[in-house]
């Protein structure tokens, strides 16, 4: 018999476990009954797929949407495995032969909607079969909590009674403790063993923004996401309709999706999405239920979500392969008020709890620490990381940051002064001496305060409204957005303290961050991707089906020109091999004749830094002054920042893949504060593990140095180990 991690790399391609999936299937192999909660795209198919792979009966798997249905059974038909399923889309001769498949034994895993498998004539196939397992797909739809209830998947129980031998799985992205508690119940899964993974999931890069001039922020988003797939979330089917239409005239490759168009139109766009004949959809949140698509690179919101457990739904549908998926919402008060608008239409008793849904999501948005933490807070996880490197907070540094303390006190004094009982726009007006009709009923022109703001626009005050949130430098109610001063406004006010922000410029693009990620020639890569198309258009499937996104840019990294090597990318089993393999590899060694280059080993990892911008970085030049002869602290002064942004230029610099004078060495290592075997400790692991993620290390660690010290240690052994 094989075992489950022979079958990962043989079948699946994949050559380590994600977290659970290998105690989840010892789990089901020793036949104890399972529940898995795992967040979208954490890999919770293969939980049971592999075992099923290993018991000789058969094993059920209920699903609630036909569409997902007919995809895993097509992924699995590409792996080699033999499944299939019985619906009512069949043909009654098709329906027969896959009747007969499963009478003759040939079968491993029988997907069936929980409609069917009530059914007399499928209940009557199935007494006559040895069944191991029985799974339970999306078993959040047993619960009337959950966000699709599905009455049928009530009748569950009974058809599991039926079975008593097999084993019972049951899996949901869906966490909360009322969902969970009531599939256990329904499914009498009291003695099941829980799995519960993270909700984290890292490759989601999380950002927000003031929204002003939604549509053109949305045309900039794309361009960025040239050729990727993508979902824009919007509010209503009207806003769907216009962006599609501002998106059509800007020439990017769009469908709509709403529930106002026909039921044939909704399935073509899907389809249309899921087979890259179109990259983006713009949808209300009816849209992605039923998909499965992997390789979505972006989510847009162009609207505020009513609550964050919708906002991580649509995000999660990013990055499913585990690549990275750029998630950006668009935010602006006017949205809050529009959905408080909604929320006060409803029942008074539900009212309260969509309140509180919607301040939770205003806090997630307004948020200055690193996104992760309300969201996972959210979830009752507790986020620990001080810095996930994948949200614009974590990202941000304080680079840039000027000393605007006086506007600050300007501000927070005519807060004060009007009695803290307005919003941020009528505050930003009286500050730039506008005789708006608000401003003249309140007398406002009398402030001693009124026009002295005249040097920044209203939109800058607005901007830095956002920046003194996201300090706890001021409170925003969110009935009508009224500010109120905090006691470290007052710190300001006295000059106690600075306010140390940036100031909006029009227009300004973001700036680029440094990010790390596979330097993969683009060029083979479109090329795989047109082939991948061909192939899949010609066997009526999505592309992914044949290889995910992931498989082609490892491809176009390593350049793999025997079966081995293409073994060792990531997705490619024996069966994706002798079907796909020589095509592949067959294009790829043309690709690199042509071009001279030389296949790699998948061991070697090279990064590379995007370039945004084609301005010379400032980290760049750091580096150079300091080879050049500068010392840490005249870099200070002469930048004028602090002595921690000057080490973080030059760890930059050093992360680029630069070389720098070894005397660094002796200043870095005296800002360590961990004891000498500890630090010897660190290095040796820097050596074994590699530089680049800190993670490994600070788990290998157990925990007990802190990620700012391992900072320190890492630049220190970058230092030491540069060849020069
Ligand atoms: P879920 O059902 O939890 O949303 P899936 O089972 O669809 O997630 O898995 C998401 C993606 O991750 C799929 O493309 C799957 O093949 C891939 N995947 C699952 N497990 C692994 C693994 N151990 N290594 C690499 N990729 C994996
Ligand atoms: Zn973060």
């Amino acid at each position: 018999m094989k075992n489950p991690q022979e079958i990962l790399k043989s079948v699946f391609g994949y050559d380590t476990f994600r977290p659970l999936q290998a105690e989840i299937i010892q789990n089901v192999l020793n036949k104890k009954d399972t529940l898995v909660i795992m967040p979208t795209g954490g890999g919770k198919s293969i939980c049971y797929q592999i075992p099923a792979l290993i018991f000789d009966g058969l094993t059920i798997v209920i699903s609630p949407l036909i569409s997902l249905m007919k995809d895993q059974v097509e992924q699995m038909k590409a792996l080699g495995v033999p499944a299939i399923f019985l619906n009512s889309t069949l043909s009654p001769q098709e329906y027969f032969e896959n009747v007969e498949l499963v009478r003759q034994n040939k079968i491993k895993l029988l997907y069936l909607a929980p409609e069917a498998l009530m059914t007399e004539s499928v209940q009557s196939i199935l007494q006559t079969q040895k069944i191991d397992c029985l799974t339970i797909d999306e078993a959040h739809c047993i619960s009337e909590w959950g966000h699709d209830f599905r009455p049928e998947y009530r009748q569950i129980l009974g058809v599991k009674n039926k079975f008593p031998k097999a084993v019972c799985i049951a899996l949901t992205a869906t966490a909360t403790p009322r969902v969970r508690e009531d599939i256990k119940k329904s499914l009498n899964l009291n003695s099941a063993n829980e799995f519960l993974a993270s909700f984290d999931r890292k490759n989601l890069k999380l950002q927000v923004v003031t929204k002003d001039n939604p549509s053109f922020q949305a045309v900039k988003f794309l361009e960025k996401h040239k050729d990727q797939s993508g979902i824009i979330y919007c509010f209503s089917r009207k806003q769907v309709e216009e962006l599609t239409a501002i998106l059509e005239a800007n020439e990017f490759s769009v469908k709509p999706y709403h529930a106002g168009l026909s039921a044939e139109e909704r399935t073509q766009n899907q389809e249309d999405f899921i087979r890259d004949n179109v990259q983006i959809i713009v949808a209300t949140i009816a849209f992605g239920m039923g998909i499965d698509k992997p390789n979505v690179r972006f989510v847009l919101h162009f609207d505020l979500p009513k609550n964050i457990e919708g906002y991580y739904q649509e995000i999660g549908r990013g990055g499913r392969d585990g690549l990275k998926s750029d998630c950006l919402l668009l935010y602006s008060y006017g949205d809050v008020r529009k959905l408080k608008y909604f929320i006060d239409q409803k029942e008074p008793s539900e009212r309260q709890i969509a309140e509180e849904h919607l301040q939770k999501m205003v806090s997630f948005a307004e948020s200055g620490v690193c996104r992760r933490i309300p969201l996972m807070e959210y979830f009752g996880e507790n986020y620990e990381s001080e810095n996930c490197g994948m949200c614009d907070n974590c990202l941000e540094t304080d680079e840039g940051l000027e000393d605007f303390t006086v506007a600050a006190q300007k501000f927070f004094s005519c807060v004060k002064r009007t009695g803290e009982i307005f919003g941020a726009k009528h505050i930003a007006q009286v500050l730039r001496g506008s005789s708006a009709k608000n401003i003249l009923k309140f007398d406002h022109q009398e402030l001693s305060t009124y026009g002295i703001g005249v040097e920044f626009s209203e939109k800058q005050w607005l901007d830095f409204v956002n920046q003194f949130l996201k300090k706890g430098l001021i409170l925003k109610d969110t009935d009508y957005g009224r500010l109120k001063l905090t006691e470290k406004s007052f710190l300001v006010l006295k000059g106690k303290e600075k306010f140390l922000g940036k100031l909006l410029e029009s227009q300004k693009e973001k700036r680029v961050t440094q990010e790390l990620e596979l330097d993969y020639d683009t060029e083979l890569f479109e090329q795989l991707r047109r082939k991948r198309k061909n192939l899949a258009d010609g066997e009526n499937v999505p592309p992914y089906v044949i290889f995910s996104d992931k498989a082609l840019v490892e491809m176009a990294t390593y350049f793999p020109q025997s079966k081995e090597s293409m073994l060792a990318i990531n997705g490619v089993g024996d069966a994706k091999l002798e079907k796909y393999g020589l095509k592949f590899l067959n294009e790829i060694f043309a690709y690199c004749q042509a071009k001279g280059i030389a296949e790699k080993s998948k061991n070697k990892i090279t990064y590379k830094v995007s370039r945004g911008s084609s301005k010379v970085k400032r980290h760049f030049v750091v580096g150079e002054k300091f080879n050049a002869g500068k010392s840490v602290s005249e870099l200070k002064k002469e930048f004028g920042v602090q002595e921690s942004t000057i080490f973080s230029h030059l760890q930059k610099y050093l992360l680029d893949g630069n070389k720098i004078r070894k005397e660094l060495g002796l200043e870095v290592i005296k800002l360590s504060k961990v004891p000498r075997e500890k630090q010897i400790e660190a290095l040796n692991l820097f050596n074994e593990l590699g530089h680049e993620l800190l993670r490994p290390i600070y788990e290998a660690m157990n925990e007990e140095i802190s990620y700012e010290e391992l900072k320190i240690l890492r630049m220190y052994f970058l230092i030491r180990t540069a060849k020069f």
